[in-house]
């Protein structure tokens, strides 16, 4: 495999001793690991909570079935990988195509570069993606996006706002909101059953985890879909309960475990018991590939 890494460093003689010696010793040995990238391909390196991205896309602020809320616009943390990025896209586009004009509030992904992010523990891979909840009005009309996300209780009723990190809760009465079950599990569903990349674990309370499980239940989901949305829709033992918005976690990419990219936690679901389910079918096919592609800007940013 060619090695690309070097042809991004400039000649500086200081170096020259060393980039000839490493050139030597991956010309013996086979270029490996990072090296071994194309140039310009984003990779996530290490893991989400120690990790970087190199080289990520990054999704514009607005799509189909998408927006981000104001008070995130300014924190340019909307890097991932090409793979996560569509099938990011192509869930919302898919929740729009059920419930026509539906935004989901898009979060926090990683910053360019990946790395430490404000206000978070992990989301430094590219691979951690924050979604808030749909939310319903008191006559069951999705509510807009507001300026901090609303925090739900047991019930799905809006309790308490939950402001972007270093801002303050809004100075307004808490929505007689309601988190929206059925747009909930549309966008899990989708996610859960898009090829381009593999959900890990979606964090979300174990109330509202209910009830979204509830839902695919009642919607004579397939077994192993339900199976998987059970054991993947998750509160976390180790940070907030997530009762203001999905984290999602997606999975390296398999090509890119070999480049770097390192999954903690179970690896893939080689063990879970809905493998062994009979296989789904009648699963709705992705939305097609043209509409997304035309509802994408991606632009890809250096280092
Ligand atoms: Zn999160």
């Amino acid at each position: 495999m060619p090695c690309f890494a070097f042809a991004r460093y400039p000649s500086d003689p200081n170096n020259v001793r060393r980039v000839v010696l490493a050139v030597s010793f991956l010309s013996a040995v086979g270029c490996t690991g990072v090296f071994a990238r194309p140039p310009g391909v984003p990779l996530s390196l290490g893991d989400h909570g120690t990790g970087k991205l190199l080289t990520g896309t990054t999704l514009p602020p607005d799509g189909l079935g998408y927006s981000v809320p104001a008070a995130w616009r300014g924190r340019s943390a909307l890097y991932t990988t090409g793979q996560i990025q569509l099938a990011l896209t192509r869930s919302f586009a898919n929740v729009d195509r059920l419930f026509p004009g539906s935004l989901a509030p898009l979060g926090d992904i990683a910053r360019k570069g990946g790395g430490p992010a404000a206000g978070h523990g992990s989301h430094r891979s590219g691979r951690d993606v924050d979604i808030f909840f749909y939310a319903l009005d008191a006559g069951g009309l999705p509510l807009p996006h507001f300026e901090a996300m609303l925090k739900f209780g047991a019930t799905g009723k809006a309790v308490a706002w939950s402001p972007a990190f270093g801002r303050k809760p809004p100075k307004l009465p808490i929505p007689a909101a309601t988190f929206d079950v059925p747009r909930t599990w549309a966008l899990v569903r989708a996610l859960l059953t898009d090829p381009a990349a593999q959900v890990q674990w979606i964090f979300i309370q174990r109330d509202l985890a209910g009830l979204v499980v509830n839902q695919a239940k009642k919607e004579g989901e397939q077994p192993d879909l339900v199976a998987q949305a059970e054991e993947l829709l998750r509160q976390p033992g180790d940070s907030a309960p997530h009762d203001d918005h999905l984290h999602v976690r997606f999975y390296c990419d398999p090509g890119q475990r070999s480049l770097g990219c390192v999954d903690r936690g179970p690896q893939r679901w080689l063990k879970k018991y809905w493998k062994y389910l009979p296989e789904r079918q009648g699963v709705t096919p992705p939305v097609d590939l043209i509409v997304v592609v035309d509802a994408l800007v991606v632009s890809s940013a250096p280092n």
